[in-house]
């Protein structure tokens, strides 16, 4: 299928108001492609014998999902080695080390039953830090003593809640560090049945302004539900020092019919305007990864109608090697976005989690890319802060390579710490070419960074966590 991707054609047909009918005219059936129906794929013979082995193998280890607007129309399957969408959301080989992939490869060829691929699947999950930055014990708020499970309070003006029903994607990132939830690991769908806690949690939390629903995605709840964790904010009085509600998804590039033609596509979007003309700031925080994302009629025009309704977009996406490792890349988004009305947010760089082998770049030249990139956009897309790490003990973003003292270092700074006092006080680390993750760094003077003092257990812990009992 021929795609064009870079001209960004004139004419975003603007819905200024949900009141306007649903500018499409047919209905789109959400259809998902998995391990276990990946031969119904219509494309499935552009599919070479290895890379069909490789889908196979690394996904019996790994999530793995893929929607039908993505396979229909943003893979480019004339390209497909080096397409950024087939690399986005179809495993790839290399994303298991040599040895992992082979003993999957072993088991399978083997006949090994069900029980024995879970056996050989969970001891390669284990060696892939499932719990990075120490997901699963910080940052749960307690309300009374009882801890709320489902909600994430790390960052002081900002609680992220974890809504039980949307703990899935329209398709799944290659990369994703939340993969372990999605292949059954025990104690990781974090997540919440109900909001009446949230809410009391906010109420006697002065401090926090935003509200985060992430997933998963959220968008994947339909709007009955969705309605019903939103329902405390939309009935009664304003929570007065409650902002802003985000909300966390990767629909608008996986599937934009959530906000067009879906059965509910039409309440979603009046839900939205309930939500802005109550007073709340609305922020779709919405995940692009490569321009080809935007570049759809449908895209266009889901972000237009979001729009229509008073919320912002802003836009965020980690740094990929497979996938955007370009300055050109990251630019065009960037004024693509800007020009759609969106607002960069976040350039992250890969976790440490699952196949951050296979898609970090080095920290060095995650500047390269960030610097080019920045040097050829105005002020307007200047709004994107990064290369970002999140990290256990905040978002730590690169600023560059420089030298002092005649030493070489990265001069780095936190944009969330989770002490506030950290936040944009520059500090430098030894120079590393290879380093890729924070992990890697040594200061560069003094023997510990200057917010280890403060909670060395904190900072170390999970760098080397082993939890070989976490998958059921
Ligand atoms: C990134 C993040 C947030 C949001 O941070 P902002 O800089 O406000 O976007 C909140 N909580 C956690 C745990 C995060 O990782």
């Amino acid at each position: 299928m021929a795609i064009s991707w870079p001209g960004f054609g004139p004419g975003i047909e603007s819905v200024r108001s949900s009141q306007h009918l649903n500018p499409h005219s047919h209905t789109m059936k959400y259809q998902a492609y998995t391990l276990g129906n990946l031969q119904s794929l219509p494309q499935y013979e552009r599919l070479s014998p290895e890379q069909i082995r490789a889908i196979e193998v690394v996904a019996n280890v790994l999530p793995f999902r893929v929607s039908s607007y993505v396979t229909d129309e943003l893979i480019d399957w004339d390209h497909l080695d080096d397409d950024p969408m087939f690399n986005l959301t179809f495993p790839q080989r290399g994303m298991l080390l040599d040895p992992d992939y082979l003993a999957m490869d072993h088991a399978l060829q083997s006949g090994a039953d069900r029980k024995g691929i879970q056996a050989v699947a969970n001891g390669i999950r284990n060696k892939l830090n499932p719990h990075p930055a120490g997901q699963l014990e910080h940052n749960v708020p307690t309300i009374d003593g009882e801890p709320l499970h489902g909600v994430q309070h790390k960052y002081r003006e900002t609680v992220l809640f974890f809504p039980s029903a949307g703990q899935n994607c329209h398709s799944y990132c290659t990369f994703c560090f939340r993969w372990p939830q999605f292949v059954g690991m025990k104690g990781m769908r974090f997540a919440m049945r109900e909001s009446e806690l949230l809410y009391r949690y906010i109420d006697s939390h002065p401090e926090i302004t935003d509200l985060l629903f992430t997933g998963g995605d959220p968008m994947t709840m339909n709007c009955a539900v969705f309605r019903k964790y939103l329902e405390p904010l939309l009935s009664g009085p304003m929570h007065p020092h409650l902002q802003t509600i985000r909300i966390g998804t990767k629909s608008l590039a996986f599937w934009p019919h959530t906000f067009l033609t879906d059965d509910d596509a039409d309440d979603f979007i009046r839900l939205f305007e309930e939500i802005t003309s109550k007073g709340y700031n609305l922020s779709i925080m919405a995940h692009f990864s490569h321009p080809r994302e935007l570049s759809t009629d449908a895209v266009r025009k889901a972000i237009a109608r979001i729009r229509s309704t008073g919320a912002q977009i802003r836009t965020q996406s980690p740094l990929l090697r497979p996938i955007n490792a370009k300055p050109e890349i990251w630019a065009e988004m960037w004024r693509t976005q800007v020009s759609l009305g969106c607002i960069p947010y976040y350039m992250f760089l890969a976790r440490d989690t699952g196949a951050q082998h296979h898609f970090a770049v080095t920290l060095h030249e995650s500047w390269e890319i960030w610097r080019k990139a920045y040097q050829g956009i105005s002020g307007t897309c200047r709004t994107v802060r990064g290369p970002s790490m999140s990290c256990t003990p905040g978002k730590i973003q690169l600023l560059g390579v420089s030298e002092v003292a005649g030493q070489k270092v990265f001069v780095m700074r936190f944009l969330q710490g989770r002490n506030p006092d950290w936040v944009a006080r520059p500090f430098f680390a030894k120079y590393n070419p290879d380093a890729i993750w924070i992990s890697d760094l040594e200061p560069a003077f003094g023997d510990r960074f200057f917010f280890e003092e403060e909670d060395q257990s904190m900072f170390h812990e999970d760098y080397h966590q082993d939890d070989p009992e976490s998958f059921e």
